[in-house]
This record gives structure tokens, C-alpha cells and sequence, in this order.
């Protein structure tokens, strides 16, 4: 839970923000209506707070005063205003606030909280600083550290290369366009033939008054582009916007690969993946094994103890799995019905599934349930086609099924 320092005397902008909070599990509010009453909750408290947000007029603090005392306890600072001011606006920003949102609407509310999240996970992301020019470079620093990335320096394209290589975790480049030796657009299309947007983000930049610059710079791999000189909110918009697009681009991957219920791949991820090590196999010839697993009487679960006591087996069978076969390549096919395909010859793997099973007996998932058991069939085989050798998989497993249940045939 993060407490939030809210700064704050009018009683409407109050219930927003009240209405607000209460949909965010992870944030909890803690309001206070003058600057008085800010100070004293400070100097006691400062360090529970992870950011604060601050109304610049107060009627003890008319002049932004309130501002000034959340940055001296170095909190990240995010301004309400209900008027705009350009210049106010510019001396704020460069004074470090986070950002300045307009008491207008729900949406300008709605984007505070967006900041205060992109500031939970800010202090993750790595940016590199591609710009020979030392004045921008310092430039560029004091604009994102307010947001609490992590920001690195190069000072032409050669160092940039380097760093990448040796800090591939490095989220997001910014890359001026005229540099010595390789330019910022050259490097681009030279990161690009490796690295893919969800890898690294990439944002050129540049003087250069050609409006063609920019286009070029996207269609070779960029994934946004700023003509200098910037102000600060532009720079931060940018990098802002394109690290959401990454993260939802990342979510929309992992949702199509994993199983929402197990997080153990999905039928179709696990064919992808399969045909993978089944031509690795076949180019090192090599045997694989594979199996089928089906948990038994799974509908009576569900039918005597609920659909979520159902669930909550197999979330506890999946866990199990896992960790009895760390090696494995596993996947829920659909329903209570998982495989594997490992480089363990059968008996190896009849034999780590019996002591899966022994474990599976004395596990807890729903109270008063009967011990979880599962089937298996195993086969082992050259690696010529997948689907044949879990079909192979499956005939044992229905003969599993049939001699009774809760054994493993591999033979
Ligand atoms: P057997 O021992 O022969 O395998 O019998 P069984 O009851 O395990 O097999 P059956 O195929 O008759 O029933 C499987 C049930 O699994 C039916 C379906 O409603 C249930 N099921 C499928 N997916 C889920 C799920 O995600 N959650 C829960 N709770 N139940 C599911
Ligand atoms: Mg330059
Ligand atoms: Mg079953
Ligand atoms: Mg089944």
C-alpha cells in the first residue's frame, strides 16, 4: 500500500479525489487541508509518503508555497491548479514538480493517477541518454528525474551501442540525431535489425529543421521522435505515453501465451514452443518424452464443492507440476488436462510423476475435499511429429483412465 500526501482545502475537488482513491486498492490517501497542517503531518511522517499531490493555492498558502515544502522532503509532487498560467506552469516543471493537471475535468484527474502509477513502476525502467551535446544531456536529466527513472548517459552513438550490450535491460533510448560518428538515425536502423520495440523503445531527437526527419526516423524503427528545442511536459508525454503502449503491448503477449487460472502456457503456446525443441531434438538427434496428464473425477470437485474449490485444485495441481518438473516445457491443454515434453527418458519421467502424484495426495485446496490424483500417460519417441507422440501420450492415458486411475502407463 502506498500513502499518498493529498494537499487540498476545496470540499468538491476533495470528494473526486475521495471517489477516486477508493477504486485504486494499492494507493491510500492521506488529506490534509492547509499548508499548516501538511507541515505538521511531515515532519512526523515524511517518509510513509511515496508522492504527494498539492493544490497550489491554498488559503494559508497562496503563492505555490505548499510546492516548495513536498520538495524539500524530496517527495515526487504532482500540481493541481484551477487556472492556467504559462509561465507558473514553465517555473514549476523546472522547479522539478512531476506534473501540473488542471482542475477541468474527470480525465485531468484520472491523469494524476495515472502519473502515480507510472511513478510506482518508473523507478524500473532504465533510460539511455544518446546525446553529444553535455548541456542537453543535463537538460534531459532534469526533466525525467522527477519521475524517478533510472537514467543513463553515452555521448555519441558508439557509447550508446556499448551500453546497450552491457545493460541489456535497458528499457527506453533517447537518441539525438547529430552526433559524432554514427548518427542517431543510423543507430536506430542498426538497433532495429536485432532488438524489437517491445525490447527496447527507441525516441529520436533533433534541430534539424527538415520535417522529413521524423518520418524517416519512425519508419525505420523508432517509436517516436521530438524536433529540439522541447519543453519538459513534451519530452515526458512522449516517454510516458510510449512506456504504456510497451507495457500493454507486453500484457496483450503474456494474456496470449499463459493460462489466466494456472499462468502455466496455453494450448497454443505450448505447440509453438513444442515444435521448437521437437527441431532442436530432431537436428541434435535426440529423443524426447512427452505426457498427458488428466486429474480424475475433477467434475465431482466442481459438482460437491463448488466451481471455485474446482478452480483452486487446479491452481494447486499446476504449482505442484511446475516444480516436480522444473526442465520440462508444460502446458494446460484446456480443462484439468496438462502435458509436458522433456529430454527425461520415460522411466525417468514415470518415475517423477509418481512422486508428483505422492505429493498431489497430501495437498490442501479446498476444505473438506478429496485428495487431488491424476492419470498419466507417458511416451517416449524420435521427435518426427508432436502431435503423433501426444497422441501416443494420450492412448496411455486413456488406458490409465481405464485401469483405474490415478497411475501413469508408459510402456
Ligand atoms: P475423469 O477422471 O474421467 O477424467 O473424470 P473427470 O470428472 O475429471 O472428467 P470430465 O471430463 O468428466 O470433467 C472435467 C470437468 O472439468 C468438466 C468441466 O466443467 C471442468 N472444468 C473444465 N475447466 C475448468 C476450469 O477452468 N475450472 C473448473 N472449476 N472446472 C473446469
Ligand atoms: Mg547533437
Ligand atoms: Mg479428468
Ligand atoms: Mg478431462
Amino acid at each position: 500500500m502506498r500513502n499518498i500526501l493529498v494537499i487540498e482545502d476545496s470540499p468538491m475537488v476533495l470528494k473526486i479525489l475521495d471517489h477516486l482513491f477508493r477504486q485504486e486498492s494499492g494507493l491510500q490517501p492521506v488529506f490534509c487541508a492547509s499548508l499548516g497542517e501538511a507541515q505538521i503531518m511531515l515532519e512526523s511522517a515524511a517518509s510513509l509518503f511515496f508522492a504527494a499531490i498539492v493544490d497550489l493555492h491554498l488559503p494559508d498558502a497562496p503563492n505555490g508555497e505548499s510546492v516548495d515544502l513536498v520538495m524539500q522532503y524530496q517527495l515526487p509532487c504532482i500540481v493541481l491548479s484551477g487556472s492556467y498560467n504559462e509561465q507558473r506552469r514553465d517555473e514549476l516543471l523546472l522547479k522539478g514538480v512531476v506534473d501540473y493537471v488542471l482542475k477541468e475535468s474527470q480525465h485531468s484527474y484520472e491523469y494524476a493517477f495515472r502519473l502515480l502509477h507510472r511513478l510506482e513502476s518508473n523507478s524500473l525502467v532504465k533510460i539511455l541518454v544518446a546525446e553529444d551535446s553535455l548541456a542537453a544531456r543535463q537538460y534531459i536529466r532534469h526533466i525525467l528525474t522527477p519521475h524517478r527513472y533510472q537514467i543513463i548517459e553515452a555521448c555519441d552513438g558508439d557509447e550508446a551501442l556499448r551500453t546497450l550490450q552491457a545493460q541489456p535491460d535497458i528499457d527506453l533510448l533517447v537518441v539525438d540525431h547529430r552526433m559524432p560518428g554514427i548518427s542517431g538515425f543510423d543507430l536506430v536502423k542498426l538497433l532495429r535489425q536485432k532488438m524489437k520495440r517491445n525490447d527496447l523503445i527507441i525516441i529520436g531527437l533533433s534541430a534539424d529543421a527538415k520535417g522529413s526527419l521524423s518520418a524517416k526516423f519512425i519508419k525505420h524503427g523508432a517509436d517516436d521522435f521530438l524536433r529540439k528545442p522541447f519543453c519538459p511536459e513534451e519530452l515526458n508525454c512522449r516517454v510516458m505515453s510510449t512506456l504504456e503502449r510497451r507495457d500493454l503491448m507486453r500484457a496483450l503477449k503474456q494474456a496470449a501465451q499463459f493460462d489466466a487460472l494456472t499462468g502455466l502456457n496455453n494450448r497454443r503456446a505450448f505447440y509453438e514452443q513444442g515444435l521448437q525443441q521437437l527441431k532442436h531434438a530432431q537436428r541434435a538427434g535426440q529423443q524426447l518424452s512427452v505426457a498427458m496428464l488428466d486429474l480424475d473425477f475433477f467434475k465431482r470437485i466442481n459438482d460437491q464443492h463448488g466451481h471455485a474449490s474446482g478452480d483452486s485444485a487446479l491452481v494447486v495441481f499446476a504449482r505442484a507440476f511446475a516444480a516436480a518438473v522444473p526442465d520440462a516445457l508444460l502446458g494446460r491443454l484446456g480443462g484439468e488436462e496438462f502435458a509436458l515434453l522433456s529430454q527425461q527418458t520415460a522411466d525417468e519421467l514415470a518415475q517423477t510423476l509418481d512422486r508428483l502424484r505422492q505429493h498431489c495426495a497430501s495437498l490442501h485446496y479446498a476444505a473438506g475435499a478429496p485428495p487431488l490424483s491424476f492419470s498419466a500417460g507417458v511416451y517416449q519417441g524420435a521427435p518426427d511429429d508432436l502431435e503423433s507422440l501426444l497422441h501416443q501420450a494420450d492412448l496411455r492415458l486413456y488406458q490409465a483412465k481405464h485401469q483405474g486411475r490415478g497411475l501413469t502407463v508408459w510402456q
